[in-house]
């Protein structure tokens, strides 16, 4: 699996630097000097992971990473901040606006690739968990295939995207917008009711092995996802 890294550093040096060291370690690398480049690049594609800059012309690290952490569609994304300072109340600050990790420069290139796996493991995007399994359903994100048994789904690609959100966010209610956010983006619009329609659409597949009640509605809020009774 190649996961996605967003490196946000206006030091050319730097993010020259950043983007050979993870190219080397396997990553998909993107890059954007500040806040707002950065910004459009997350709407273009989702990175499974962020390495930002604390400080940054414009609108800081530090900042743009705690409007992040506010939005249903980012807060989940992991964000490793890297500063030049190196004083633990930088630190404290960093960690309490929910970056996941946080580096002082100058570092090693293996610690922070090992910094960066760590990080991806923690956040349940482990490179050997390929397959996600409850229950006797299992998703495997390698070959995009979703099975009962050892029976194949026939479900679309959003349905599968759904399914994964689903089976990696067990338990919990969503509404129609989190949904949209989480499972297709934010960079498209799309009437809630498109959620309503798949929805359906996966009850109507799981009822045909008597597993449509996985997928439940909470009424005047949205969905969830539970093998529980
Ligand atoms: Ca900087």
């Amino acid at each position: 699996m190649l996961f996605k890294i967003l490196v946000v550093e206006d030091e050319d040096a730097i993010r020259g630097m950043l983007m050979v060291v993870l190219q080397q370690a396997g990553f998909d690398v993107k890059a954007a000097a500040d806040a707002e480049k950065a910004q459009k690049c997350l709407e273009q594609e989702m990175p499974d992971l962020i390495l930002l800059d604390w400080m940054l012309p414009g609108i800081s690290g530090v900042e743009w990473a705690r409007r992040l952490k506010k939005e249903t569609a980012y807060m989940e994304l992991p964000i490793i901040l890297l500063t030049a300072r190196g004083e633990e109340e930088d630190k404290v600050r960093g960690l309490e606006i929910g970056a996941d990790d946080y580096m002082t420069k100058p570092f090693s290139p293996k610690e922070l690739v090992a910094r960066i796996r760590a990080v991806l493991r923690r956040s349940g995007k482990n490179a050997d968990a390929v397959q996600i399994a409850v229950g006797d359903m299992v998703l495997d994100t390698d070959q995009h295939k979703l099975s009962i048994g050892n029976q194949l789904l026939d479900v679309s690609p959003t349905e599968f995207r759904l399914m994964q959100f689903f089976l990696t966010h067990p338990d919990k209610v969503y509404s129609r917008t989190q949904l949209l956010d989480q499972v297709w983006g934010r960079s498209v619009y799309i009437e809630e009711r498109t959620v309503d329609v798949h929805i359906r659409r996966l009850r109507k597949i799981l009822g045909e092995y008597g597993r449509e009640d996985w997928v439940q509605t909470v009424r005047g809020f949205g969905y969830r996802f539970s093998v529980l009774n």
